[in-house]
């Protein structure tokens, strides 16, 4: 029996029964969070203190690229268009196994260096098994909690270099869930997740829905995924674009249930939030990129006026840092403004009604129901896995705070947190992940993003967008 004992921290346990505790000690057994109270007494444990540190349930991102890790800053300026047009037909061509596996293994450290323990992994780069095998072994080393979503996008087949005519790459891309993907998803079902109820379980991440134009093949193949009987199956949905009313038309089919989670919802209507709330279904509001991208206004306070915990993601970490903190805070101020907007219309507010705290629940609790884990992490409670996150308030840019959710939504960044736990086994430890030695993993990420971009430059690009834009309804040199 392993015994932590983290004394002395200021608690966001994001548990009603300890809301009012603001101080306490913490008992890790094994991989569980054993005691919580004001004081804590065992001579047979790690004493961990915390003085001076908030303790908060690891984040739980519940959507998430994890695979563009090593494309690091490459859509500071996209559209979606542009992510469409690079991420699909040109980056991921650009990946070897050996860069799904480093994308995923560093992916997943950029997200514990940060706090997140929980990942929703929508990983669409399942190329050949052999990038199936790095993708999932990345996650399985780094040690993160995940469902690992493995998508079945058709990806474009041709190697950066060749002679290729864009448009049969884009219409190749096109279509149903191809026989490869049944059958390799079947094949990583089996070989990597016999039980699925390990730290990292099997997931599927669906074929582009809204881009579909009737339900047959939809249903067809939310059917057979079913089949696999998945952790959660998560697709993208609503992101501005019209999706063959595919909530009314699954609800009709009897095919909506909470094993689904979606991504975005944007444009979802307050009747099709409520035919969720009621049949099932998950949403995933993803902030960074939804203001930047989608041109309808994030769902997530829809979602909690439909009566249903909504949760966080960071989305495509080809663009945006890996952390929670940024994604609360963006998406609590931009729902401030919307509501000073609406209830204060050409006037100063005199008031500010949306509680800094909620947002805090959202990316804890929130991402663990939507992924079906709330009995296991989500919040600091007795009985629930030790994925815990100890956070320093003494740097600079955090010295004398005075209160926690404030701490963890305005002030801190990565930098800031201390040690990590997942599943009670340590992960970072005095501001350094544990096992890895960071200098030797850089150089080999830096390695390979200069392959990546050898690689990419090969690709005429100007040609491949001049081949999307009739797709997306553009006039030729429109997206110039
Ligand atoms: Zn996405």
């Amino acid at each position: 029996m392993k015994k932590t004992l983290i004394k002395n921290a200021l608690l966001a346990t994001v548990d009603p029964d300890t809301a009012d505790l603001p101080v306490g000690d913490i008992l890790i057994v094994d991989d569980r969070i054993a005691r919580i109270a004001p004081s804590i007494e065992t001579d047979d444990a790690e004493v961990v203190d915390a003085t001076g540190m908030v303790a908060s349930p690891g984040f739980v991102d519940t959507h998430r690229h994890n695979w563009q890790a090593l494309l690091r800053g490459v859509g500071a300026n996209w559209s979606l268009f542009q992510y469409v047009v690079q991420m699909r037909t040109m980056y991921s061509v650009c990946y070897g196994p050996d860069d799904a596996y480093l994308g995923n293994y560093y992916g997943a450290l950029e997200a514990i260096n940060a706090g997140v323990t929980t990942i929703m992994d929508h990983s669409h780069l399942q190329i050949t098994e052999e990038h199936s095998d790095g993708l999932v072994k990345g996650l399985q080393d780094a040690g993160i909690r995940a469902i690992f979503g493995y998508g079945v996008y058709r990806n474009p087949k041709y190697t950066p270099g060749d002679d290729i005519d864009p448009s049969s790459i884009i219409a190749e891309i096109a279509g149903p869930i191809e026989e490869f993907h049944r059958r390799n998803a079947a094949r990583v079902r089996e070989e990597h997740f016999a039980n699925n109820d390990g730290l990292v379980r099997f997931g599927l991440a669906s074929s582009e829905f809204f881009t579909f134009t009737d339900m047959a093949p939809i249903l067809e193949e939310l059917a057979w995924s079913r089949t696999l009987d998945p952790a959660r199956i998560t697709f993208h949905a609503a992101f501005g674009l019209n999706d063959v009313n595919i909530i009314e038309n699954l609800s009709e089919a009897g095919a909506l249930g909470d094993d689904l989670l979606l991504s975005h919802g944007n444009s979802l209507t307050d009747s099709q939030l409520a035919l969720l709330a009621r049949e099932g279904g998950w949403v995933s509001s993803t902030p960074d990129t939804e203001l930047q991208m989608a041109g309808t206004f994030p769902v997530l306070e829809r979602v909690v006026a439909s009566g249903k915990l909504p949760s966080l993601g960071v989305d495509i970490v080809s663009a945006f840092a890996g952390d929670m903190f940024t994604q609360m805070r963006l998406m609590l101020q931009a729902q401030r403004f919307r509501d000073n907007e609406r209830d204060f219309p050409g006037a100063v507010p005199f008031t500010t009604r949306y509680p800094a705290a909620d947002m805090l629940k959202y990316a804890t609790l929130g991402g663990a129901v939507g992924m079906g884990l709330e009995d296991q992490v989500g919040s600091l409670t007795p009985g629930k896995k030790a994925d815990i996150v100890l956070t320093r308030l003494d740097a600079v840019n955090t010295a004398g705070l005075r209160d926690a959710v404030s701490a963890l939504i305005f002030y801190a960044n990565p930098h800031d947190v201390e040690d990590v736990w997942v599943d009670g086994v340590a992960r970072k430890r005095g501001g350094r992940l544990v096992g890895e030695d960071w200098k030797v993993l850089e150089k080999r990420v830096q390695t390979a993003r200069d392959g990546i971009d050898e690689r990419f430059a090969r690709i005429d690009g100007t040609s491949m967008r001049r081949a999307w834009e009739p797709v997306w309804g553009l006039a030729s040199g429109a997206s110039d």
